[in-house]
């Protein structure tokens, strides 16, 4: 095999890791500052964004340690096989890579997957290389996620953990059947556990310490896991369902919906085209109300059934309950609040603050909010009713964001 430079294998491992989701960058639209004109370029190599645990958005160096894998997983790119290019980084070359990007203030941390080389044992021995390596000998505080192999052993998972700020184990597909058909040396119960084993470990090692007890070392403070939709024939339904089950079980932080890609030469069992990205984008909506606004993933789309890509989850549940609406703003409770469409988090908090002093008019509301378009047929206020345009029949079409029709 050729030797390649390390500017080639950073363009083959960072390409091939931007399948997996972890980014809240990944729908942007790429352009690029070439010939030295414009700022803001998001094609540089393998960097890409995420939330840290604290919210803040970081910029991550994001590569595959290989894009070798033994498995034949028919949904992937890297399967062994694929006809891509293929390189190997060793462990020495992320970690100067990592700090010489990290010295350069280009990023400030690392995430790290790997395809599967040799064994299970052998790919995670290797990750962990890189993280205790960073850690250790070169005192690194970024922030290092990584991406844990399934069937690694529990020792190498919890010694992962205690280098990495967050962990994560990829479930893939949202059915077990599917996972047994397209990735058939995948082990949906095996996936379920080293979860589950994960899931005790953060709870046991970030747990507070009695007084007079020495402080363990630090852990990862949280898992994740990513779900690729489109690429059998599960409905968002039946993925909040997975998702919704996966938050309970495991207690995770995040899980990342990433669209199916077609790949070259792929197997007959997959779709040729890929799903629309605003399937994802909905799913992600429907995620944050089940995490965030207290909705049961019931009430968001029932299993065996999609979600309306015309409009948000909230408000498509709040057309079909108009009987629960208007609402007003200067008596309803916070969970009522939450469900109004137009009114995030947010907004909510300061809408209770703010009518602790007056009774709010729309503007005020506008004004605390941001914006009341989409609040103000499900609102009232001090000066506002929507009378019948709450019922009326032209409501769902006045909501649906407009489209650029196409030029072809
Ligand atoms: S194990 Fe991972 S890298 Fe290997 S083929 Fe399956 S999904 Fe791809």
């Amino acid at each position: 095999m050729a030797v390649l430079d390390l500017k080639r294998k950073l363009a083959i491992l960072s390409d091939a890791a931007k399948y997996d989701a972890s980014c809240a960058s990944s729908g942007a639209q790429k352009r690029d500052s070439l010939g030295g004109k414009g700022v803001g370029s998001t094609e540089g190599m393998g960097i890409c964004h995420a939330y840290a645990p604290d919210g803040r958005c970081i910029s991550l160096l994001k590569i595959l340690l290989t894009n070798f894998c033994i498995y034949d997983c028919a949904y992937c790119i890297n399967r062994v096989s694929s006809n891509v290019a293929r390189a190997r980084f060793t462990v020495k070359e992320v970690v100067d890579l990592t700090l010489n990007f990290y010295k350069r203030n280009y990023i400030e941390g690392l995430f790290l997957s790997s395809g599967v080389i040799r064994t299970g044992d052998y790919t995670m021995e290797e990750m962990v290389r890189v993280a205790k390596s960073l850690r250790l000998d070169h005192d690194f505080r970024g922030y290092i996620h990584l991406k844990l192999i399934p069937e690694a052993s529990p020792e190498l998972a919890a010694e992962a953990g205690l280098y990495a700020d967050r962990v994560s184990i990829n479930v893939e597909l949202p059915g077990d059947e599917s996972l047994a058909i397209l990735a058939p040396e995948k082990d949906a119960a095996g996936i379920k556990k080293a979860m589950g084993r994960m899931r005790l470990h953060i709870e046991d090692r970030n747990a507070p310490v009695k007084a007079g007890r020495a402080k363990p070392r630090k852990f990862a403070t949280g898992q994740s896991t990513q779900l690729i939709v489109g690429a059998d024939a599960a409905k968002d339904g039946d993925i909040l369902a997975r998702s919704a089950a996966l938050y309970g079980s495991y207690q995770l932080k995040r899980v990342y919906y990433s669209a199916f890609s077609p790949i070259p030469d792929g197997s007959a069992r997959l779709p040729v085209i890929r799903p629309p990205l605003v399937r994802e984008h909905r799913l992600y909506q429907a995620d944050w109300l089940m995490r965030f606004y207290g909705f049961g993933q019931g009430e968001i789309v029932a299993p065996g059934e999609d979600l309306d890509l015309t409009v948000d989850p909230k408000t498509a549940w709040a057309l079909r309950h108009r009987g629960d609406f208007p609402v007003d703003v200067n008596t309803a409770d916070r969970e009522t609040l939450l469900r109004t469409p137009g009114l995030g988090a947010r907004g909510v908090d300061r809408i209770l603050q703010a009518r602790a002093q007056t009774r709010l008019t729309l503007d005020d509301v506008k004004r605390v909010c941001g914006s009341v378009k989409r609040a103000k047929p499900f609102i009232v206020t001090a000066d506002w009713t929507p009378g019948a345009a709450t019922d009326g029949e032209g409501l769902r079409a006045s909501l649906v964001a407009p489209q650029q029709l196409s030029l072809f």
